[in-house]
């Protein structure tokens, strides 16, 4: 008999609730058997109940092990952290994922990309360790870091901590490597600025050589300070970021899984999903030991709220990595298969994805969806 899963489903919020219902639709046309519960999380709940993440969500997750989620607004002012911050902490989601792959008619200047981004989830400069400048604390983290080491601060900074682990950095890294084994990916790429910052993203690339070197790479230190690498089954290269961004504008074909600490993780994963044609079609996953939880690496549209206009290929995508994560491939290749044939014929395709922005003929949220049903369903139509 066909496996039964769980899976948490947190319809987030503005135009959230819209992919996600089109999502989960199109999931359980592949077949795949599917009961979903249902929880709340954001700005609403917290006025019920007083927080934005019940426990009740994150202890869901955790039973189930995989949640689809819907993107949630983070109010401006309001006082609370961001849920999707929150969920990542509760559960440990180390490795953010974002695999970014072009697909036939959707604009974009390039095509043949298949870029798939690991950021490193829990430290950096993401850490949340920040002192408002002209503060007494920030006083005396200027006045310590100062008896420390020779170099003076300017007295009205404002100052963030970048903390980098060893084990943070091991953690990701051999998750790329992992990852590239199990998905039949060629090569790893670390990215840092260890030539600047040589305790912290210097420590993140000398534990990826490390890491490299037990996954079977030949790491070659020459005598005039270069690095080289030879074989591997999952080769291994680095790349100093700014470098980095420029080879992934000029010829993105050499890369493809790119591990980075948190803060160069953010920024190069939004220019990989620019490479591809942007945030309608970039899908996402945070993977923990335990737990992960699949989402779009768009926001909640609020300006797009109830009009069902948005493109659900972003959630619908990230269902199709919790397809791959759980084993279900034969489905995950249907369902993606289904949304490339929809976006390249380009009929039932939502605004964004048309080549006059205000074309008539864009079809909306829901419509789309059943479009890429019917072709998961091999109905023609
Ligand atoms: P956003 O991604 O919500 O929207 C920016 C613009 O991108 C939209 O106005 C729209 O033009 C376009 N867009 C986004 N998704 C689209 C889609 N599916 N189809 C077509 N066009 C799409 O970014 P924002 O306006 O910066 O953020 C809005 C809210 O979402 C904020 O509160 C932010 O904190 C939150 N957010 C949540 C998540 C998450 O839950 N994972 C991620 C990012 C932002």
């Amino acid at each position: 008999m066909a496996r039964k899963y769980r899976v948490t489903l947190i319809p987030g919020d503005g135009v959230g609730p819209e992919v996600s219902a089109v999502a989960c639709r199109c999931i359980e046309a592949t077949g795949v058997s599917i009961e979903w519960e249902v929880h709340n999380a954001g700005a609403e709940v917290a006025e019920r109940v007083g927080t934005p993440l019940p426990d009740d969500v994150v202890e869901s997750i955790r039973r189930n092990g995989l949640a689809l989620k819907g993107p949630v607004t983070t109010p401006v002012g309001k006082g609370f952290r961001s849920v999707n911050v929150a969920l990542r902490h509760a559960l440990d989601l180390f490795a953010c994922v974002r695999p970014c792959k072009s697909y036939r008619g959707v604009r974009s200047p390039y095509e043949g990309i298949d870029l798939v981004v690991v950021r490193e989830n829990s430290e950096d400069l993401y850490a949340g360790i920040e002192f408002q400048h002209d503060t007494p604390e920030a006083r005396e983290i200027i006045a310590a870091i100062e008896r420390l080491q020779p170099k003076k601060i300017r007295r009205d900074s404002g100052i963030s901590i970048k903390p980098i682990s060893v084990s943070a950095s091991r953690r990701i890294v051999q998750y790329a490597f992992d990852y590239a084994r199990r998905y039949r990916r060629r090569k790893v790429t670390a990215v840092h600025k260890a030539n600047i910052m040589k305790h912290t993203d210097g420590l993140f690339l000398d534990t990826a050589r490390a890491v490299a070197e037990e996954n079977g790479v030949k790491v070659v230190r020459h005598p005039d300070g270069q690095v080289t690498y030879q074989g591997g089954e999952v080769e291994f290269d680095d790349r100093i970021v700014d470098n980095m961004a420029m080879q992934l504008v000029q010829k993105p074909e050499l890369y493809d899984v790119l591990v980075l600490p948190n803060l160069y993780g953010d920024i190069v994963s939004d220019l990989c999903a620019g490479l591809v044609g942007g945030l309608g079609v970039a899908p996402g996953a945070n993977i923990g030991e335990k737990a992960a939880v699949f989402e779009a690496t768009h926001g909640s549209a609020p300006k797009y709220k109830g009009l069902n206009k948005v493109n659900p290929t972003a959630v619908i995508l990230s269902g199709v990595l919790m397809l791959r994560h759980i084993g279900e491939t034969a489905a995950a290749d249907r369902l993606e298969n289904a949304v490339a044939a929809v976006i390249a014929e380009g009929k039932y395709v939502t605004y964004d994805l048309k080549a006059d922005r205000n074309d008539p003929s864009a079809v909306g949220t829901r419509e789309m969806g059943e479009a890429i049903i019917r072709a998961v369903l091999g109905v023609r139509c």
